[in-house]
């Protein structure tokens, strides 16, 4: 049978576009379908955006400091909207960037809604199409659990373009957006509260991580709340809310914000149309290839729910396009030693097993840590310290897991992902020589463990 396309991509998202571009590469006749914007949630309320707000938020602790280094700045003042409307500029010209993208690499773009009408067939705009292959890179969206008053809440999605800053906010969550967003309503001034359901934040993040930056957060004065869950949000008669929680106590605020993770994007898809299968967490199931039940149907990024990381998706759309245009080059995604951060004030930076993952898996230890005043705050009143810590295989050597709670975590920890991924041992780290005088080099001058 002839199709009109050799792959139809559902959604222009961090996977979307990297598959259709490279199976246009390779050849393929492919057209993407997009509903609501180009470069997907990455690019338009998420990683870009959020980062632009975590740049901002971070020059209020620059102003302070700089006071040590000589300089005398008048009042420090701050506006919202020019920000928000920089950003917006900003993810303006992404999205003419990544339209050249999909254009320039020959790939049809359809701008609006699509629906499965069969294993082979999409309807967009009042238009069928037929695919030998359909990809779903649909993404997520956020997850509001059903309380009383949650209409009043808002999620990133909405966080992206508030009006105003609010004077006060409750983040709800202690994952990577409550703690990324806290950290920014904070920093730009906002009277910020993070309520999270369980004893620490962050859970999954190795121990000795969790524990510093809810210090490091608390010294700079972001009101933590944990063992704390919403029972009812209400609107007052002045627009502020009462918040109560289950223990009973009151809050008032200006808004709440909801991170309590996200759901993958499935609405008005047509599913019913074909045999793909949800697993239990409601994610669509594929196998290791990426293909679902339906054979002609496969599916990436977080509508699969592995791992919820745009590079995570560019790798997944990458290896989809090569299985089917290009098998002599198809390596399948190694989903270890995946680095990540999280852009708190200070940042994380993560490689590898964490040292309660190691121990899980019955590796016999060797824990090195290290925990510093940065030299930048010497000559400052900041009294925020570094923790830095590898997990190294007593047995063999190997360093299992990197982490780091401080400035530039993120920019550190992508260098050593590399060194985990070859397989680098403590000895190799020990045998680097350090670049001085930095953060990084006490990676690579731990001496003695902490803890065996
Ligand atoms: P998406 O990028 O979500 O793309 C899916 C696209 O499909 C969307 O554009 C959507 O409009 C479209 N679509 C959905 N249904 C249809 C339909 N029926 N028809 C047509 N189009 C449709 N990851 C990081 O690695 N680093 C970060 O710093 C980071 N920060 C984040 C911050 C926030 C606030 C959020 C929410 C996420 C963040 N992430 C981050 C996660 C990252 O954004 C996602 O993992 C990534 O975007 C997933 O890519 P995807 O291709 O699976 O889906
Ligand atoms: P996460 O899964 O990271 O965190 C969700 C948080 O919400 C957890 O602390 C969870 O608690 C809590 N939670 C879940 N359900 C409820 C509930 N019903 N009531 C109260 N609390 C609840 O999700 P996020 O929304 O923060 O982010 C989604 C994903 O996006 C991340 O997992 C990550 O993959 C990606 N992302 C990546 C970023 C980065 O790379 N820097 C930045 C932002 C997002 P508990 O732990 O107790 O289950």
């Amino acid at each position: 049978m002839a199709y009109d396309f050799d792959l139809y991509v559902i959604g222009a998202g961090s996977g979307g576009v990297r598959s259709a571009r490279f199976a246009a590469g390779f050849g393929a006749k492919v057209a993407v379908a997009e509903s609501r914007y180009l470069g997907g949630t990455c690019v338009n309320v998420g990683c870009v955006p959020k980062k632009l707000l975590v740049y901002g938020a971070h020059f209020a602790e620059d102003f302070e400091q700089s006071a040590g280094f000589g300089w005398t700045l008048g009042k420090a003042d701050f506006d919202w909207a020019t920000l928000i409307a920089n950003k917006d500029r900003e993810i303006n010209r992404l999205n003419g960037i990544y339209r050249n993208l999909l254009v320039n690499s020959g790939v049809t773009l359809h701008e609006g809604h699509a629906r499965l009408i069969d294993p082979h067939q999409v309807e967009i705009n009042g238009q069928r199409y037929t695919a030998r292959h359909i990809l779903i890179a649909t993404g997520g969206w956020p997850q509001i659990p059903d309380i009383p008053g949650r209409e009043h809440a808002i999620s990133s999605n909405e966080a992206f373009f508030l009006k105003e800053l609010p004077k006060r906010i409750l983040v709800v969550g202690g994952g990577y957006i409550a703690v990324e967003f806290a950290g920014i309503f904070h920093g730009l001034g906002a009277d910020t509260k993070l309520l999270y359901r369980g004893e620490l934040f962050l859970r999954g993040f190795d121990g000795a991580v969790r524990k510093h930056l809810q210090e490091e957060l608390t010294k700079r004065g972001l009101d933590l709340q944990f063992n704390a869950d919403i029972e009812r949000i209400e609107k007052q008669a002045d627009g502020s809310l009462k918040v109560t929680l289950k223990d009973g106590r009151e809050l008032a605020t200006d808004c709440v914000f909801y991170a309590t993770g996200r759901r993958p994007m499935l609405d008005n898809l047509g599913l019913e149309n074909t045999g793909v299968k949800l697993d239990k967490r409601g994610f669509i199931e594929v196998d290791e290839q990426y293909q679902s039940a339906e054979p002609s149907i496969l599916a990436i990024g977080d509508v699969i729910g592995r791992v919820q990381l745009t590079p995570v998706a560019l790798a997944e759309g990458m290896a989809v396009a090569r299985r089917l245009f290009k098998p002599e080059q198809y390596r399948p995604v190694d989903y270890n030693m995946i680095p990540t951060a999280v852009f708190s004030l200070p940042n994380i930076g993560t490689v590898g097993l964490t040292e309660e993952q190691a121990r899980e898996a019955g590796h016999k230890v060797q824990i090195f840590e290290s925990r510093f005043r940065p030299m930048k705050l010497t000559l400052t009143e900041c009294q925020e310290r570094t923790l830095m810590k590898l997990v190294v295989d007593a047995a063999t050597d190997k360093v299992l897991g990197c982490h780091m709670v401080g400035p530039d975590a993120g920019e550190i920890v992508q260098g050593l992902a590399i060194a985990l991924k070859a397989g680098a041992t403590k000895r190799d780290f020990d045998e680097t020589i350090g670049v001085h005088p930095t953060a990084a080099e006490e990676f690579v001058t731990m001496r003695t463990p902490v803890a065996g």
